[in-house]
């Protein structure tokens, strides 16, 4: 599973370096490559980004569309 952020991103910069898989890249949004976002599993606890993100809803789980 990965996450993916959502057009409420504010572009903050806080996120981009906290990535221990360099999955996040600058943009507006900011954007998560789904193929290397493993939702921080095996390095932190927590998403890494989403505890830093201080925008709610900013990074939210990616759904596969149906
Ligand atoms: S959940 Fe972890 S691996 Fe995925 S983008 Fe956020 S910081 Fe990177
Ligand atoms: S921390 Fe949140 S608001 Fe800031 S750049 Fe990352 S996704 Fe956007």
């Amino acid at each position: 599973m990965a996450l993916m952020i959502t057009k409420l991103c504010s572009a903050c910069d806080a996120c981009l370096s906290e990535c221990p898989n360099q999955a996040i890249s600058a943009g507006k949004p900011y954007v998560i490559d789904p193929n290397k976002c493993t939702e921080c599993a095996g390095s932190f606890d927590t998403p890494q980004c989403m505890d830093m993100c201080p925008v709610k809803g900013a990074i939210v789980p990616a759904v596969p569309s149906v």
